[in-house]
């Protein structure tokens, strides 16, 4: 069976989410989520995306804008759901996000994509923020409604701080974020067990 992968790059149209630096989450996360989109084009599988433009048209911010992406996933029977996000407070790293409680199904899957993206941020002198197989224990919070609410295995990654200097100048950097993109996308397809077309 092809599988169906979704594609979440958070917040999008009036809602930015954390900005940096000139740098808003909303426009990295999307073309972070299109360059996954196009190297997934390697591996047999489908994908869709929440948002593949940056409009409020379809999913306004807050919490109407979540509910939206989340209905979009579970009616779309997705087999797994990657939200992408930047993290912002004056901290540094990488970190990854699944509902508590999760299925080992999801626990693996979120395992192999932190390696991944680990490994290769290795490179950059970029470390896992906190515990890198760190599981959300506050799912009430708005934010993981995403991967609390689908019906799928979900994960959400927190890539690097967009306040952070080092780090919002990596996310400004088209090499680096086409880097990670195949970091995620190979996590993605080996937990899935996806083949190369
Ligand atoms: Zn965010």
């Amino acid at each position: 069976m092809t599988k169906l992968i979704c594609l979440d790059a958070g917040h999008g149209g009036k809602d930015s989410g954390a900005v940096g630096y000139g740098l808003r989450e909303a426009d990295v996360v999307l073309k972070l989520a299109e360059l996954v989109n196009q190297h997934l084009g390697a591996y047999s599988c489908v994908t869709t995306m929440t948002r593949n433009k940056n409009t409020s048209a379809g999913y306004p911010s807050g919490r109407e804008g979540l509910h939206k992406r989340i209905a979009y996933a579970n009616a779309k029977n997705a087999d797994f759901f990657l939200s992408l996000h930047c993290n912002a407070g004056k901290g540094s790293g990488f970190e990854s996000y699944v509902a508590q409680p999760a299925p080992t199904r999801t626990k693996r899957i979120q395992k192999i994509i932190n390696d991944n993206v680990l490994d290769f941020l290795k490179g950059y002198g970029v470390k896992a923020h906190g515990n890198p197989e760190k599981v959300d224990i506050q799912a009430a919070r708005g934010r993981i409604a995403v991967v609390r609410d689908t019906k799928m295995s979900a994960v959400l990654l927190e890539c690097l701080f967009i306040d952070n200097p080092t780090e919002n100048k990596l996310l400004k950097d088209s090499q680096f974020l086409d880097g990670l993109a195949k970091a995620i996308t190979a996590g993605v397809a080996s937990s899935l067990g996806l083949e190369k077309r």
